[in-house]
């Protein structure tokens, strides 16, 4: 159930890679430009944007302990970005766990689903588990999946793409996690299968009090799913919302944009917006509003003034020029 505490609290957070050109010149990535938010405990909090908008990039910077470029991320009250030992992340590392838009990726073909399973144990507690005990949590890992305990003796190929995924969620969920980072979980499923995953990922987050990042291109799929949803577009946050808010009221004409190429999402409380053209390189991202070269509304001072994240109505982000009333 989600509750007011704090469980995630990101305060400007950049993360920038090291890139070279095709004629060898240095210059930066800036996958996540600035990011301030707060996840709350028990919530279901997306993200979504376009490919190469620097949401998985978001979320992964909670499992990049003490190596993000700058700013702060604390975790259940503990600083993880100043970690700076590999002790501290070892006995961090299992209160934030991600499932894979690909099962295939965490799955080793190799290994039966026994093996697999039995990994997380094997290197957080291998002096204090027997065989025994760690043979009875893999059935009870697999149950809580809904999957028979007698899967353990198959391999990854001889699996569904959907009893992959319920693998995927059986190992994040191991040892016992407080966040999970969903990137894309189901994406990759066909649509049958999709709404079972997500049946089964709200059924375990009610059992375990589980708080969800859910990073998404999909918009429907995040509106059955969560509390609240921030858009992301360029490394920075356009728009940050309760879901009902984002959709009813919707603000941001990149968000209104997303909504209206959306197939599942009834638009008529929206004016619709075609995006032309491909999302800009965030290597040399536009001047001022990173999305004026897409956006129907842009304006003289939006190719040069960076429009601030402001709360214009209760809980409610924009960054936009249109909507800041000082302006
Ligand atoms: Fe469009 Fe300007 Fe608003 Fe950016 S700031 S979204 S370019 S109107």
């Amino acid at each position: 159930m989600m509750t007011q505490e704090p469980i995630i609290q990101m305060e400007h957070v950049k993360q920038y890679f090291e890139i070279r050109d095709s004629k060898g010149k240095k210059g930066k990535l800036k996958a996540v430009d600035d990011v301030t938010l707060t996840v709350k405990k028990g919530e279901t909090f997306g993200i979504v944007g376009e490919s190469g908008c620097g949401k998985s990039t978001l979320g992964k910077t909670m499992l990049n302990l003490g190596a993000i470029t700058d700013g702060t991320i604390i975790i259940d009250g503990q600083d993880v970005s100043a970690f700076k030992n590999r002790k501290e992340k070892v006995a961090f590392g299992s209160k934030v766990q991600l499932v894979f838009q690909d099962p295939s990726a965490c799955l080793n073909p190799r290994n039966k689903i026994r093996g697999i399973l039995a990994e997380p144990f094997q290197i957080h507690h291998k002096k204090d588990m027997t065989k025994d005990e760690i043979e009875s949590e893999i059935d009870r890992l697999l149950t809580m999946v809904g999957l028979a305990p007698e899967y353990k003796n198959r391999y990854p190929h001889e699996m569904s793409g959907g009893q992959k995924q319920r693998i995927g969620i059986a190992r994040a969920l191991a040892l016992k996690p407080d966040i999970i980072i969903c990137d894309e979980p189901v994406s990759a499923l066909d649509v049958s299968i999709q709404a079972q995953v997500i049946n089964l990922l709200v059924e375990l987050q009610e059992q375990m009090n589980l708080t969800y990042f859910f990073i998404s291109h999909d918009l429907g799929v995040v509106y059955h799913l969560c509390d609240r949803i921030a858009v992301m577009y360029l490394g920075n946050i356009v728009e940050l919302a309760n879901r009902d808010a984002l959709y009813n009221d919707t603000l941001h004409p990149y968000t209104k944009a997303l909504i209206s190429a959306a197939p599942t999402i009834d638009k008529e409380k929206i004016d619709r917006i075609v995006l032309t053209g491909d999302v800009p390189s965030p290597a040399n991202p536009p001047k001022g509003c990173k999305f004026h070269t897409r956006c129907p509304f842009a304006m003289e001072k939006c190719k040069t003034d960076i429009p601030e994240l402001l709360e214009v109505k209760d809980n409610h982000f924009v960054a936009c020029h249109l909507h800041n009333k000082e302006e």
